[in-house]
């Protein structure tokens, strides 16, 4: 099953549970538009390269498409229509007034040089421009593309168009029509979403322990929120090391230091082992950090981590799982937590923090004043709390799984919107 198979087939069984109307249902598995172009790039050595970018639009029925664009050599227009739909859900349960997109283009950027990445960056604005904006659809950075990039695409987009126009993008840098708070938005939203769920279980965050995976955005504000939100112990973290082409778990009994780790871990979320293992950390085998003695797992770094295979390797100590990562637990194993009775923060809830306040950049750009950080987190812990609270009286009020819960909040949204547009 390729990514859109899956999604396709998540939303098929949740609209049969639903009783969902078949035509309503009809509409919703395939995106509203798709666009796929070719973008030629003079390379340095003078040659010409040609690209393949895409932009799908899944649904905009409760407002303009948002979602990334991701740079990467396995894109396809599968994944990319995958990952739209699922920024449908994401802003639906949010409840932020944005519908689905996504973007890519097959590349690899670590190989083209800043120049030639910029004539990527503007060459997919030049095709697509006409068919993106700020009451239109709005991409932002994804995997492989940056807040540079950002800065490039909407520079090239006010060239087009002729007007300072800010908010055709997010995920820009502060400075150049950025949000303060974005950088921490996605992992501290993980924790307040943590915060509610321990408060709904009766669990004392301070004596909890917990277990991360990846060390990279996410996972880094993850780690710091814990202790600092919940003053709670993480006790392990795993990331990928690019030189050994391989991953590794950092443990510490006694608690990690985020700070510190981050301080020795590249921009690409590799943690140096050599340093970690002198200031007193273990360093252990990549999948050692699912298998920790802990009351919580954040699973925040790539899909399909948690599967049939490993899932029985989980503590049976582990109450919560938050999924950080979008994707990180197989179908297989998701049965599994629901027999074992884990309470699961589902991933488009739980990692809604990046689109929240990607979102309050939006808002921000549109009245051209900005707010403190301060501001913009306590906006974002509102909102996270109030979509958590959304789908925790789904799943106590209908007793169903949480991660169905989140979709029966998403999709009735949707389809309200869809209804109150004559749409249906
Ligand atoms: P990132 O690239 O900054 O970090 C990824 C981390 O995962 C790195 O530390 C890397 O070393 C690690 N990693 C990769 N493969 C691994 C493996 N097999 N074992 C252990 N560690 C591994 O990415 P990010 O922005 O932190 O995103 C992480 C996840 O969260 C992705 O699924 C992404 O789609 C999702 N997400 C991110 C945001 C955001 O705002 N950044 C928002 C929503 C969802």
């Amino acid at each position: 099953m390729n990514a859109f198979e899956i999604a396709q087939a998540q939303f098929d069984d949740i609209a049969a549970k639903i009783h969902l109307d078949p035509a309503v249902a009809s509409v919703l598995r395939w995106p509203v538009r798709e666009f796929r172009f070719q973008i030629p790039v003079r390379m340095d050595d003078g040659s010409i390269r040609v690209f393949f970018g895409y932009r799908v639009q899944h649904n905009d029925a409760r407002g303009p498409n948002k979602g990334g664009i991701r740079f990467h050599p396995s894109e396809t227009l599968d994944t990319i229509r995958a990952l739209a739909m699922w920024m449908t859900w994401k802003c639906a349960v949010a409840d932020i007034p944005l519908g689905g997109g996504k973007g890519g283009v097959a590349v690899d950027p670590a190989t083209l040089s800043t120049g030639e990445k910029e004539r990527l960056c503007r060459g997919w604005i030049d095709q697509i421009w006409k068919n993106i904006g700020p009451r239109l659809d709005v991409p932002a950075p994804d995997v492989g593309t940056t807040p540079q990039m950002m800065g490039w695409m909407m520079d090239e987009y006010t060239k087009m168009t002729g007007a300072y126009n800010p908010g055709v993008i997010t995920g820009k840098p502060v400075g150049a029509g950025g949000s303060l708070g974005r950088t921490e938005a996605t992992g501290f939203g993980v924790i307040y979403t943590l915060r509610e769920a321990m408060k709904h279980l009766g669990i004392d965050p301070t004596k909890t322990t917990a277990s991360v995976q990846g060390f990279g955005n996410v996972a880094q504000y993850a780690c710091i929120g814990y202790s600092k939100f919940l003053g709670g112990t993480v006790v392990a973290v795993s990331s990928w090391d690019r030189l050994d082409n391989t991953s590794y778990t950092f443990y510490k009994k006694s608690g990690i230091d985020a700070v510190f780790l981050q301080s020795i871990t590249d921009i690409y979320g590799s943690i140096d082992k050599e340093k970690a293992k002198s200031a007193g950390y273990s360093v252990e085998p990549g999948e050692a950090w699912l298998a920790k003695e802990v009351d919580v797992l954040i699973p925040s770094a790539i899909e399909a981590q948690i599967t049939a295979e490993s899932v029985g390797s989980i503590s049976t100590k582990v109450k919560i799982v938050a999924e950080g990562a979008n994707g990180p637990t197989t179908p297989d194993a998701d049965k599994v937590f629901k027999e074992r009775n884990v309470f699961v923060i589902p991933d488009f809830l739980c990692n809604s923090g990046g689109v929240t306040v990607s979102y309050f950049e939006g808002v921000q750009n549109d009245m051209n004043f900005y707010w403190s950080r301060d501001e913009v987190l306590s906006r974002l812990d509102d909102k996270i709390t109030e979509a958590f609270k959304a789908v925790l009286d789904v799943a106590e009020g209908q007793k169903v799984y949480m991660r169905d819960a989140a979709y029966i909040v998403a999709i009735d949204r949707v389809v309200r919107a869809m209804q109150f547009r004559g749409w249906l």
